[in-house]
């Protein structure tokens, strides 16, 4: 843009004026957000598909700002990476996953997102021992939810971070299985138990014979390496119904079975559908 002329050259740099500008008014209203508790967690139930059991619920981040409203993840997360406060933000989201948790049967876990810069970071083992302790929340109740991409920026270090885990007890969980680097040699380097299959070949584009046949292989793989195999964004019974007949998908979650929901409402879904 630079060498294109001097309108452009001075265009393009106001434009990077503008970003830093309103990245720096995010910032402020996030740190603002972490100071004042703005933050809440939802909760979605996953389901077992033999038995229709809630077996665990996904925490999902909300931003209920002052002014602005009730502001979804994909809208702030990046924006929190950048400037340096998704770990903190990580660590409210574990503190108030495993205080809410504590309130479901013993049968339901939690599953908490973790940001891969979080997690290479040298706290996490850390942050996620204090949630529990603090809390009191069994270590086998917690499910940390990983990106494939947060495991392959550095195999040595990733499997030390997710051994650590491991031994607190916790459950590891890939997400978004199928969209990344999709190496399917992560699934046996490193210690999961749960693998989640993107939205995108259940509900979300990728539902052609080629996909599906891909995600049947998958599936099968997973499940005779022993892991728990979940299908999200299950929207309509069709779908439900053709998750079913692969026989490879132990739960599902989506808008068909439950939407994210505030902690009281997810209160007595958990007690009408798990197991006591
Ligand atoms: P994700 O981990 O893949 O979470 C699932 C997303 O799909 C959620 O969006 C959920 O509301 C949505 N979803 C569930 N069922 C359906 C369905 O049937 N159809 C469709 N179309 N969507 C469905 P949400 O809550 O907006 O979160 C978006 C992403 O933001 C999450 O994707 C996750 O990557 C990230 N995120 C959410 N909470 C946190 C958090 O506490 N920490 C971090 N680091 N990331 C978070
Ligand atoms: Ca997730
Ligand atoms: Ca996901
Ligand atoms: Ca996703």
């Amino acid at each position: 843009a630079k060498s294109s002329g001097r309108g452009c050259a001075r265009f393009y740099d106001r434009s990077m004026i503008e970003a830093a500008r309103t990245r720096r008014i995010v910032e402020l209203d996030l740190r603002e957000a972490l100071a004042s508790d703005q933050f809440q967690m939802f909760y979605q139930p996953i389901v077992a598909i033999g038995s229709g059991r809630i077996t665990s619920c996904e925490a999902l981040l909300r931003w209920r700002h002052p002014e602005k409203g009730m502001i979804a993840p994909g809208d702030f997360i990046g924006i929190a990476e950048e400037v340096g406060l998704i770990t903190q933000i990580g660590r409210v989201v574990l503190g108030k996953a495993c205080r809410e948790a504590m309130l479901w049967p013993a049968s339901v876990s939690v599953a908490v997102n973790i940001s891969a810069i979080h997690f290479h970071g040298d706290v996490i083992v850390n942050d996620v021992a204090q949630a529990l302790a603090r809390s009191g929340l069994s270590a086998s109740r917690l499910v940390i939810e990983l990106t494939e991409s947060a495991l392959m920026h550095d195999d040595a270090q990733a499997l030390s971070t997710l051994t650590r885990l491991r031994d607190l007890g916790v459950q590891i969980a890939l997400d978004d299985f199928g969209t990344g680097y999709s190496s399917l040699s992560y699934l046996q380097s490193f210690p999961l138990q749960k693998i989640k299959i993107d939205r995108s070949f259940v509900s979300g584009g990728r539902e052609t014979q080629k996909d599906q046949t891909l995600l049947v292989g998958i599936a099968r793989l997973c499940k005779e390496l022993g892991l728990t195999v979940v299908a999200e964004g299950v929207e309509t019974s069709e779908q439900l119904d053709g998750l079913t007949r692969m026989g490879a998908i132990d739960e599902v979650q989506g808008y068909l079975l439950a939407r994210p929901q505030a902690t009281p409402l997810v209160r007595d879904l958990i007690r009408a559908f798990a197991a006591n």
